[in-house]
């Protein structure tokens, strides 16, 4: 079997420590192309030196500057290079088989996009760039030929539980619904009243799993889950109707498909990346990923409720703007970052998370997706607005 090139997009965070641990475990079949980072330069350092990718990429010309300066007495074969016209080359250039996807939010779009253009085999994690480019994205990956892969466990779950041949333009006839499992977050039993006043490190523990922290405070408001409901409606074809959140605290099944017939089935396996990270590296192939295998005598008991909007509006925003469709889903996005980021500087309230975003995506009007540039456009107007209801 040839090697496999793999360019990591993120490769410092959660997600890039996972895909690391997982190549470590199969030298015969990868190597590491290009490894990313923002601005943990000492990180991606220490990741060169055990990898030696051809390229190294930062966000700014000064990170790049310190990258270089470590990296020199190590003589790598490793070329340093900062910024999103360098991200888009690693993604997409001819040295690279592979692209994991794992930038967070709104950043990794292009770099993500550009891989999807190049035909690919794209894992895709950075949820946000889909839910945000939506049709153009899938019109990319249909143009090219790329072959996109859920990272994200519930969306592996499903793609696991799909009839291999599945058309992601229509769901198939015999399917009912996707049953996206949620595990309710740091917040599932706590009093709503006392929601607002909780601290960027309470919503940043999760209970099942470590992730980086913008996603950590997704899960605690449930926009996660609304993105990953986007998400699967582009991945899958499946409308809003037929994608149901289902709440599972014990987070050992992934998610679930529902055919017509009342069948339903599920993945299930212990929380941990690893597990739809190596199966998306490996597809359709299986290899071994470090995750211990699943005792569910130990776990005892599996336990369902329906997901609560009251105490999670995030989730209803996110159902309303893929209804809406159009750049809903854009705006949606744009107004949760600078909200989550606000969150965790200790500049808005938790409470305030969904209020803000609600108040964006009634103040900015969903317009048709053109080009990038029209979306791209649409972002900075949405965070612009959300930007000025917090310095009010
Ligand atoms: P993280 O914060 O741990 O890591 C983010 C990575 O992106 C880092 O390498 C960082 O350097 C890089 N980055 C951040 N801002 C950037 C920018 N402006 N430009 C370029 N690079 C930038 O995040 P994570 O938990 O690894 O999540 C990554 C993505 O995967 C997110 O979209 C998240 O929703 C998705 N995801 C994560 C998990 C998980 O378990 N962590 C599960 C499902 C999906
Ligand atoms: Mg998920």
């Amino acid at each position: 079997m040839n090697v496999q090139r793999i360019t990591i997009l993120g490769a410092t965070g959660s997600i890039g420590a996972s895909t690391l641990d997982v190549l470590a475990r199969h030298p015969e079949r990868y190597a590491v192309h290009a490894l990313t980072a923002h601005t943990s330069v000492a990180l991606l350092a220490e990741q060169c030196a055990r990898w030696r990718p051809a390229r190294a990429i930062v966000g700014t010309a000064s990170a790049a500057a310190e990258l270089a300066a470590l990296l020199g007495p190590m003589k790598l074969p490793t070329e340093v290079a900062y910024g999103e016209a360098a991200l888009c080359e690693a993604a997409s250039g001819p040295e690279c088989d592979i692209v994991m996807a794992a930038i967070v939010g709104a950043a990794g779009l292009a770099p993500t996009l550009a891989a999807a253009r190049a035909g690919k085999k794209i894992l895709l994690a950075n949820k946000e760039a889909l839910v945000m480019s939506g049709q153009l994205f899938i019109d990319a990956v249909q143009a090219s030929g790329a072959v996109l892969l859920p990272i994200d466990s519930e969306h592996n779950a499903v793609f696991q539980c799909l009839p291999h041949d599945f058309n992601r333009l229509r769901m198939p006839a015999g399917i009912a619904k996707i049953l996206l499992t949620a595990s309710g977050g740091p917040f599932l039993h706590r009093d709503v009243a006392t929601l607002d006043t909780v601290t960027p490190d309470e919503a940043v523990a999760h209970p099942k799993w470590v992730m980086g922290r913008k996603i950590s405070v997704d899960s605690a408001t449930m926009m996660n889950k609304g993105l990953e409901v986007i998400e699967a409606h582009w991945l899958f074809g499946a409308s809003a109707r037929q994608i149901e959140v289902v709440i599972h605290p014990q987070s050992v099944i992934h998610s679930m498909v529902s055919y017509v017939d009342g069948s339903v089935l599920a993945q299930l396996g212990n929380p941990d990346m690893r597990t739809p990270i190596a199966h998306a590296l490996a597809y359709p192939d299986r290899i071994t990923s470090g995750v211990a295998p699943l005792d569910l005598t130990t776990i005892g008991a599996l336990t369902f409720q329906p997901a609560d909007t009251v105490r999670f509006p995030c989730l209803k925003l996110a159902y309303d703007a893929l209804n809406t469709g159009n750049t809903a889903p854009a705006i949606l996005n744009a107004a949760n970052e600078v909200a989550v980021a606000a969150f965790l500087a200790g500049r808005l309230g938790f409470r305030m998370i969904d209020q803000l975003i609600d108040k964006v995506l009634n103040h900015v009007p969903a317009v048709a997706v053109e080009d990038v540039e029209s979306l791209l456009e649409q972002d900075r107007i949405a965070r612009a607005a959300a930007h000025s209801y917090i310095d009010d």
